[in-house]
């Protein structure tokens, strides 16, 4: 991306009225996608000075500031502590440690890229965005949210509650991006599944966890039926990196594999 002028932000006031001034006006992350992009931009607002980069623990969550890269959020004890460490297992997926000293979590959420291995894990769990000036919506619904916003992601809320996830990228090397992605969490005697990369972004499969809620002790059978659901009720298209019908294959296989290994580790 070419771009006029740099703006490093003083407050979130100013980081906000500075992207109002121009619709051609860019916050910037780690920068990492936004110097891939082609488009030009009038300035680009710097958020490094906003105090965005901690991540607080308290009883019920685990609040990460907009600004954390990847890497700060993979090696977080309480990250690596929830949900049995997928969300770090996820994150280090993500191309090597210098790149994700640079990426940042609220440029991965707020650019919703569909083949993101870490929005896979996350949708599985109770997640909220805070945003400048004044919303909190659930990642879930401004996943869904069509359309450029000129909020501010300032924190990600992350509940905290007893389970075991299970995270699986399918792609052609480590660097490359997802062919699918599958995450599996069980926690309140329910299991939950998304998948990604589709190539479509990261949707829970609801009927499949429906299917599971209704019997009491599931088998290997009624795991691989729950598979089965998941991979008829999510869209899955051909790209040039996977058809159509070997990513419901993989859909089978890994959400099959997922639900008998969290049930396994849930005891
Ligand atoms: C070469 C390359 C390979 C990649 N491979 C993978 C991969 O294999 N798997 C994977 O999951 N991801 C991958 N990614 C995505 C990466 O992990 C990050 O999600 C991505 O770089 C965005 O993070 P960033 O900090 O660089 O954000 P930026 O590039 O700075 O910003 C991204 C977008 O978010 C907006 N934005 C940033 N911060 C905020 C904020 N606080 N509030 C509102 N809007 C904001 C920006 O304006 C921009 O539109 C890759 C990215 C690149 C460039």
């Amino acid at each position: 991306m070419e771009a006029k002028l740099y703006h490093l932000a003083t407050s979130l006031e100013d980081a906000h009225k500075k992207l109002l001034e121009n619709p051609r006006n860019v916050l910037l992350g780690g920068g990492l996608w936004v110097k891939k992009s082609t488009k030009s931009a009038e300035t680009l607002i710097d958020l490094t000075a906003l105090n965005l980069n901690e991540i607080v623990e308290t009883e019920e969550d685990i609040q990460v500031g907009a600004m954390v890269s990847l890497r700060q959020f993979e090696k977080h004890p309480a990250i690596r502590a929830v949900y049995s460490g997928f969300l770090a297992l996820a994150t280090q997926q993500i191309m090597g440690v210098a790149f994700r000293q640079l990426a940042t979590i609220g440029g991965t959420i707020a650019g919703r890229f569909a083949f993101s291995d870490l929005l896979t894990a996350l949708v599985t769990i109770d997640v909220r965005l805070m945003f400048y000036p004044h919303k909190v919506v659930s990642l879930v619904d401004y996943l869904e949210a069509k359309g450029k916003t000129t909020d501010i992601l300032t924190k990600v809320i992350i509940k905290k509650s007893p389970g075991t996830g299970y995270f699986k990228k399918v792609s052609n090397t480590t660097l490359d991006f997802a062919i699918l992605n599958v995450a599996v969490l069980y926690t309140n005697n329910a299991y939950k599944i998304a998948v990604g990369a589709r190539p479509q972004g990261a949707s829970l499969a609801i009927k499949a966890s429906e299917y599971l809620a209704k019997i009491a002790f599931p088998t290997a059978e009624d795991f691989a039926n729950a598979a089965e659901i998941a991979s008829e009720e999510l869209k899955f298209l051909s790209t040039p990196t996977g058809s159509e019908s070997y990513r419901k294959t993989l859909t089978c296989a890994y959400v099959r594999r997922g639900l008998i290994e969290v049930a396994k580790n849930a005891g």
